[in-house]
């Protein structure tokens, strides 16, 4: 099923062509009236008009968090503050937040590309869509909101937590579709398992959407097996609209990016020089179609790489690999480079532990891995929780290098976020 056929499955050359054209307007728009880029092309002598291909927007400069937060709360506008009509921010972890501002115009082709993404799915206006995500300054629910009341779905504005009444809407109103958070997802999979919900037999739920954050496949299973239900990975950010710039097809191999809408490139984090297709590296966005807040080169953070084969769906969007984890994101612990989806991806694939857990670092650079025993506790012999806590450290130390300290602990005892999850506690004193 498509939402907008044509533009989804536009041939390789017309899709490049296409880019092009938004790409030399875009940049032409930003020489005109925005003081950040009219400086950076004037320090390297660019001139709009030598774009002639795709490849020469290797000489446009890099956009980062840090320029962002540099122009807050102006932003990087490239209209007038009157033609703007909604300001979303960015947390970040340090600092001020960075201030996104959005057109009529660029809220519409959200909901728009929000929209092509659920159908990409299968979902239609038959569905009803519980929004679990936080409704506020993040782009995550509002824009999901808009997208499936496009499309024609019942939308019930959940927002996170209150898991009893989110199980009450659910059944009163037969929910089909959830977007959520990985970690909200796998915590309430375990709550149902606790109410005795048996989600095949007492719910609705077909499919859930779930993104905002990094996780693994084998977090994705565990949610597919608590909640019953299929999961398609969704990726965005607030810098490029919020949700909906990568989503998966039914094929659920991989995201497609709406290329008619956002250029990607894969950098080397290290070095900025860009990488082949399939190579691993640091993902960048230039915006094509974003009226108030153009951003050239935008450096996500992000890790990932493209799937250059055409996908079994028809759509000729590239896709993107599950993101491994924000380049900012990587531990170094005693000299090893770590991130922390290698650990949570050893611990969802082990039988008898729950579905959270926190990466502790103290002292100088001691690792302590806590990890929740499943629902319902741990009835079995001393020696038996001993050998389960020396199981969970050798396969880390086989997937990471070093040998954290692992600590099993009752169920429902870690912190539980209702947004984004905060997997690591850094108290080193390096
Ligand atoms: P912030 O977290 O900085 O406040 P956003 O809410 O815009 O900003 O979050 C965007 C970030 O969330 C992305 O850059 C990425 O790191 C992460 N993210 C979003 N969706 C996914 C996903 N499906 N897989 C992995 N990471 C994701
Ligand atoms: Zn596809």
């Amino acid at each position: 099923m498509y939402w907008q056929e044509e533009i989804e499955t536009l041939n390789r050359a017309q899709l490049e062509a296409l880019q092009l054209k938004r790409l030399q307007e875009t940049v032409a728009r930003v020489a005109a009236c925005v003081p950040h880029y009219q400086q950076e092309f004037a320090r390297r002598s660019f001139r709009p008009d030598a774009l002639r291909s795709l490849s020469d927007v290797r000489r446009l400069p890099f956009t980062t968090s840090a320029d962002l937060r540099a122009a807050y709360p102006a932003g990087l506008l490239a209209v007038p503050l009157d033609n703007t009509l909604r300001l979303h921010t960015s947390s970040g972890t340090t600092g001020k937040p960075k201030a996104i501002f959005f057109s009529r115009q660029d809220i519409e082709n959200a909901a728009e590309l929000c929209a092509r993404s659920f159908v990409m799915t299968g979902v239609t206006r038959q569905d009803v869509f519980q929004n679990m995500m936080t409704y506020g300054l993040f782009t995550g629910a509002l824009m999901t909101h808009y997208g499936a009341e496009k499309v024609g779905c019942l939308v019930i504005p959940a927002g996170p937590g209150n898991s009893e009444r989110q199980l009450m809407l659910m059944k009163d109103f037969r929910t089909t579709v959830v977007h959520v958070t990985p970690s909200y997802a796998l915590y309430f999979a375990d709550f149902l398992e606790k109410k005795g919900i048996e989600p095949r037999r007492d719910l609705a739920l077909r499919r859930a959407f779930v993104g905002a954050e990094p996780y693994t496949e084998e977090t994705r299973l565990k949610i597919e097996e608590g909640l019953q239900l299929s999961v398609f990975n969704s990726y965005g950010l607030s810098e490029m609209n919020g949700p909906g710039i990568a989503f998966e097809c039914e094929q659920r191999q991989g995201m497609h990016v709406w290329e008619d809408h956002f250029l990607i490139e894969i950098i080397d984090p290290a070095t900025g020089e860009p990488l082949p297709d399939g190579e691993t590296g640091e993902l960048v966005m230039t915006t094509l179609c974003r009226e108030a807040m153009p951003l050239l080169r935008y450096r996500t953070r992000d890790i990932t790489s493209v799937i250059p084969e055409p996908c079994a769906c028809g759509r000729t969007h590239r896709r993107l690999n599950r993101i491994k984890g924000r380049s900012d994101d990587m531990l170094i612990v005693r000299g090893v480079n770590i991130y922390p989806q290698q650990i949570e991806r050893v611990l969802m694939s082990i039988r008898g532990i729950g579905r959270n857990y926190l990466i502790r670092l103290d002292g100088l650079d001691e690792m302590t891995v806590q990890v929740e025993l499943a629902a319902g506790g741990f009835n079995g012999e001393f020696e038996q929780l001993m050998s389960l806590q020396t199981r969970i450290a050798e396969r880390l130390r086989a997937e990471i290098l070093i040998k954290p300290r692992v600590e099993l602990v009752q169920p429902a005892t870690l912190p539980v976020a209702e947004g984004k999850a905060k997997r690591v506690v850094d108290n080193r004193r390096l």
